[in-house]
């Protein structure tokens, strides 16, 4: 029978009234041939009908013309219509499935001004003003982008791809777009093209851009097609989320979809668990019960109820598959009915005929529009609409207010269906109150991780992650090869008390932790590795940071720390053989010398010409022939040294000028000795440090030091990134040293400082500063932390497991367990305390004084007193030849007689030479 209606067929459903006295006010209903809900449409129709007879503030009836339409009938519509209204008065029009349909109606209606309810999305409406007979039920394209921009803050969405079908869609979701503040995530629009090819490298297209949030806009029959394509490109993941635009998707029946893992979200504006719409749904099912509706006389509709009544299977009625097209059908005429029973109560309506060809405008048509605009009705059948109050349109006709409830799929229900989460009312646009209550949130959040296995992608680095040592060469798969902090703290959230789950560690490809690469334009390490879905959490010391926050998830900090520099320590240098000479720089011992010298060569020369130091060498002469002058070079050098040496001499000068010289040259003397000697016991006592830091500052003024850090981690993106000038010039520094300073790892890192004797600091994390420093004595901290920051658990945005795990770890910190964790990895398993007792070793002896600091000043001793002994040795062989000439002797005997003299340790007097220049020996 159905098929029966195809192209333009007209269908009368007639009802006659009780009595048949009452007037017939004709209306012309316009369905979408589609299908779907056009048998619960004639239900719909015929219910809100038999309504009128309950209605007795009137006394008529409506007759309906309904027509099944499909977007080709254009023309035929158009004749239809206007035939209608001549022949008929049609009193108002319903319905028109497809906009192409709509057109011919709607101009004819603003034309002749005949009210026509709409039951369908029209984005065609806001430029009309209130002149316009025009009234659309269906939520207003701004009413629902209102609340999908609501959802989409609620959720938190960083960044969206809206998919859309057809630019009615894409209308809809600019307005979305036009409510955009600039701090909104960014949003991208992706049209779908014909399904097969084109849809797919659509799909393909959204997946490369690793977004995982989407508002989808389609026609509900397309909704499944989509989904399978999305799921074969990888699109339909747990982490994915779809909002669905259509308000019809919850009729679908998404059984075959048991498995879904994406969150599906979609709004309804039917509440189906509401009295009215369970009482009214049950009275579409008794419609079908009456074997003569009323007391329809109507053959036709008759029929056509008497088909659906024999249907196998038979026609059920369920809320939750009735389009909102159909519900809004009922609604619209109730509405109609209400506002029509009213104004026919108060004034006789004319239903004259109008006609196409004369445009002259309907005046029953202008009451009934102003009585619905100025809501001059009172509730009459339309006590409860289905969808909601009906109050508010706007100028153009949209109907502005609804309420819509914020549905979730469910796939584990028995039912496989949608539930309500929370409700968004357009009277106050930017909320939406929650029906779900945050405990049982919890528990179903903690059911999707119970028995899950996560895979954990991490990367190698003492103490987080380590192989495990393996001296028997065995063969070890999956957790079994690592060991560390990382893989206890998985361990614990993941115990039967916490999270009930389990894990599967694996190693990033490339090693790396996670930076952006601009000139790729992706991501890489750790964070790649969430972002393409392969790993569900990344665990080691992966800094939380801004850049990365906006690709995936963090849960709380497990571990604070902060950026600082490791050093290798000070290394004792065996004190020199010379280091008595350390007090003063070369330098001043050369000047010292070269004083030495020229004064002593002044004293000389002022002696010379200064009469006073020529004195009488005879002083029992009073007129001696000559004076004599004691000041030769031997004198004087003897005078500057004793002098230097704080010993004196045994002769003075006489003169002014060469006392003034010489006292200038103890006070000098007496200024360079006190220096020395206080330096001395410093420079003795002292360690050698070699060139030293002690903050970042430091190491960013010399340029002696290198220093680097990890390359493509937090630390290096901290440097690059700063405001702060002395970082940044550290940045430029590290960038431009040949060889490069960025290290693969913590451990190279720490292999460089070690091996670099001091040449190399390391900008290193202090957690894994702490831990080398802890197990290796050699190394230290320098300076303060420069930053503050946490490691997270990272994991792939919308991860549903995020709150759970977040938890987790508080737990594990409020209990202490983390810094038990901390104490394991770092101290027990890592010779800790070791460095702080070899400390106190080396202090106890610090203060002694060795050989080595002073060898050399007995060095210096032997050496002078060899010097002396040659010297005599010369002196005595000058004094055998000497002796030989006087007392002509032969040098042997000279030499023999003098030695034996000499040796002869009892003698304490010697004969002068015989002759009489030998009586002048000098003591000298
Ligand atoms: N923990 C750092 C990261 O997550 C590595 C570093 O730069 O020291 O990138």
């Amino acid at each position: 029978m159905k098929r029966s209606y195809r192209g333009i067929v007209t269908v009368l459903l007639l009802l006659v009234p009780i009595a048949n006295s009452r007037k017939a006010v004709h209306v012309a209903i316009f369905l979408d041939d589609d299908g779907d809900d056009s048998e619960l449409s004639t239900i719909a129709v015929a219910s809100a009908l038999r309504r009128t007879t309950f209605v007795q503030v009137s006394d008529f009836t409506l007759k309906p013309h309904i027509y099944w339409t499909n977007k080709d009938d254009v023309l035929k519509v158009g004749d239809t219509v206007c035939s209608l209204l001549e022949n008929q008065s049609v009193a108002a029009m319903f319905g028109a499935g497809s906009p192409e349909i709509n057109e011919i109606i709607q101009s004819t209606s603003t034309a002749l001004h005949i009210p026509y309810f709409q039951t369908f999305w029209n984005t065609k409406l806001s430029s009309y003003n209130d002149e316009f007979p025009v009234f659309n039920l269906h939520p207003s394209p701004d009413v629902l982008s209102k609340a999908l921009a609501t959802l989409v803050r609620i959720n938190a969405w960083k960044t969206y791809t809206v998919i859309y079908e057809d630019d009615d869609g894409l209308y809809m979701l600019q307005e979305a777009l036009k409510q955009r503040s600039p701090t909104d995530p960014p949003v991208a629009f992706k049209k779908l093209g014909e399904p097969g090819k084109g849809r797919r490298s659509v799909l393909k297209e959204i997946k490369s851009t690793g977004v995982l949030d989407f508002i989808l806009d389609c026609k509900v029959d397309h909704i499944f097609d989509i989904l399978r394509e999305a799921k074969e490109h990888k699109l339909l993941s747990e982490y994915h989320s779809y909002t669905l635009t259509n308000l019809d998707a919850h009729t679908l029946d998404w059984s075959t979809f048991r498995d879904l893992e994406s969150n599906i979200t979609t709004f309804r504006l039917v509440n189906t668990t509401r009295r009215m719409v369970t009482s009214t749904m049950a009275e579409w099912t008794s419609v079908l019960g009456y074997n003569d509706l009323i007391d329809v006389k109507d053959p036709v509709l008759n029929n056509e109820l008497e088909r659906l009544r024999h249907k196998t299977p038979p026609v059920t009625v369920n809320a939750n598959k009735v389009r909102v097209k159909t519900m809004l059908l009922y609604d619209a005429l109730n509405l109609f009915l209400t506002v029509l029973a009213e104004q026919d109560a108060k004034q006789e309506l004319n239903l004259a005929p109008v006609s196409c060809d004369e445009s002259t405008p309907s005046l029953h048509g202008r009451r009934i529009v102003e009585a619905v605009r100025q809501k001059d009705f009172k509730k009459g059948v339309l006590l409860d609409p289905l969808t909601g109050p009906i109050s508010e349109f706007s100028k153009s006709g949209q109907r502005l207010n609804c309420q819509l409830e914020v549905m979730e799929f469910a796939p584990k229900s028995v039912t496989s269906s949608f539930r309500t989460v929370a409700l968004w009312k357009s009277s106050s646009p930017d909320q939406v109150e929650f029906e779900v209550t945050s405990t049982s949130r919890e528990e179903e959040e903690k059911e999707v991780i119970q028995g899950k296995n996560f895979r954990v992608v991490s990367r190698l680095g003492a103490p987080y992650l380590m192989q495990k040592a393996n001296p028997n060469n065995e063969f070890r798969t999956g957790n079994d090869r690592y060991e560390g902090y990382a893989m206890d703290l998985m361990g614990m959230i993941c115990k039967p008390e916490s999270l009930n789950c389990s894990y599967t560690f694996y190693l990033v490809p490339d090693n790396n932790y996670g930076t952006y690469d601009p000139e790729k334009k992706q991501w890489n390490g750790l964070i790649r590795e969430l972002m393409d879905l392969k790993a569900d959490l990344a665990i080691c010391d992966l800094t939380i940071t801004y850049e990365r926050k906006q690709e995936v998830d963090f849960t709380v900090p497990f571990m604070t720390l902060g950026i600082s520099i490791l050093y290798a320590k000070a290394v004792k240098e065996p004190p020199a053989l010379l280091s008595f000479m350390l007090p003063l720089s070369l330098d001043v011992w050369l000047y010292t010398a070269t004083a030495y010298l020229v004064v002593s060569m002044i004293i000389f020369l002022v002696a010379r010409i200064n009469p006073n130091d020529w004195e009488n060498p005879h002083p029992c002469d009073p007129n001696p022939k000559e004076l004599e002058n004691i000041w030769n070079i031997k004198n004087c050098l003897w005078l500057t040294l004793g002098s230097i040496m704080a010993q004196g001499c045994d002769i003075l000068p006489k003169g002014i000028s060469t006392r003034m010289v010489t006292s200038m040259w103890w006070f000098f003397s007496l200024i360079m000795t006190a220096c020395y000697t206080a330096n001395m016991a410093a420079f003795l006592t002292m360690e050698r440090m070699g060139p030293t830091i002690e903050s970042a500052e430091d190491l960013a003024a010399q340029n002696k030091i290198q220093y680097g850090c990890v390359k493509g981690g937090s630390t290096a993106a901290f440097f690059r990134d700063t405001n702060f000038s002395t970082y940044h010039r550290m940045w430029v520094a590290m960038e431009s040293a040949e060889p490069s300073v960025f290290m693969a790892s913590n451990k190279d890192g720490v292999k460089k400082v070690t091996d670099s004797k001091r040449k190399y600091a390391f900008l290193m994390e202090s957690s894994s500063i702490e831990y080398e420093t802890e197990g290796n004595c050699d190394l230290m901290q320098v300076g303060n932390l420069l930053d503050s920051k946490g490691y997270g658990i990272a994991m792939p945005m919308n991860a549903r497991y995020r709150k759970p795990l977040n938890r987790a770890v508080l737990r594990l910190q409020e209990m202490g367990e983390l810094l038990r964790l901390k104490d394991k990895w770092w101290k027990e398993l890592n010779r800790g305390g070791q460095c702080t007792r070899d400390k106190d070793a080396v202090e106890d002896t610090a203060a002694e004084l060795g050989l080595d600091h002073v060898g050399g000043v007995f060095v210096v001793l032997a050496g002078g007193v060899c010097v002396a002994l040659v010297i005599a040795i010369c002196e005595f062989f000058w004094n055998v030849r000497k002796v030989a000439v006087v007392e002509h002797l032969s040098v042997k005997e000279a030499f023999y007689k003098e030695l034996k003299f000499a040796m002869n340790i009892w003698a304490r007097q010697k004969k002068v030479m015989s002759s009489p220049s030998s009586r002048e020996i000098s003591l000298n």
